[in-house]
């Protein structure tokens, strides 16, 4: 698929999602929040949902957590306009309580089709919600983040190629300055990709 092709596709899931009211959470949110950055990105972060600031701006990752991701980013030379940036919920759960499931079924199908277009060769799941979401997609075992963080997993899926790269979410680095430390170890797993990735985006 040429890049016109992806936006026009990507155009119209952000359109469909919009007007989305296949869960109870557009009653309550301002905007939503479909994802956004590099149709060509080779690294395809997915975080929770969006929070307060991500509600009032219809972007992710613009609040505290997004200023932690930024610097994450920025220790392995990435900048936003690399990479995509999505999330599990397009919408915001009221005082950004946990998905549901029933939330995570209605919604996801946003994301898998942002998968499929976007077709990173790397995923990098932020947090325990994207992280159980995408292994289980991929057949990969799941116990806990902490197990799982900062592993490269490679698949073979029918999307083609992929390497899953689970991580810490960046919200918990805001008040546990050791997570943010084993965060910037993990993103250190991103690294190889990270100049493909610029690389890609400069052609
Ligand atoms: N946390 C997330 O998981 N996503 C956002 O967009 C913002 C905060």
């Amino acid at each position: 698929m040429d890049l016109l092709q992806k936006k026009e596709k990507i155009d119209k899931l952000r359109k469909q999602i919009a007007v989305c009211e296949r869960c109870h959470l557009h009653q309550t949110r301002t905007h939503t929040v479909p994802g956004e950055g590099s149709l060509d990105a080779q690294i395809m972060f997915i975080g929770e949902a969006p929070g307060e600031k991500e509600d009032q701006l219809g972007q992710p990752f613009v609040g505290r957590a997004g200023a932690v991701l930024d610097k994450l980013l920025a220790s392995i030379e990435l900048k936003r306009e690399d990479i995509y940036i999505c999330n599990i919920l397009k919408c915001r759960p009221p005082d950004n309580r946990n998905p549901l499931p029933d939330e995570i079924h209605a919604c996801i199908g946003s994301l898998d089709l942002q998968i499929k277009l976007i077709d990173p060769l790397v995923i990098a799941t932020l947090g325990k919600f994207a992280t159980t979401y995408i292994l289980e997609k991929f057949a990969l075992p799941f116990s806990t983040i902490s197990s799982v963080a900062g592993q490269v997993y490679k698949v073979d899926s029918s999307f083609g190629p992929k390497t899953i790269i689970p991580l810490f979410h960046p919200a918990v680095a805001m008040y546990d300055g050791s997570k943010y430390d084993r965060l910037l170890s993990d993103f250190k797993k991103l690294k190889p990709f990270a100049q493909e990735s610029r690389h890609a985006h400069r052609l």
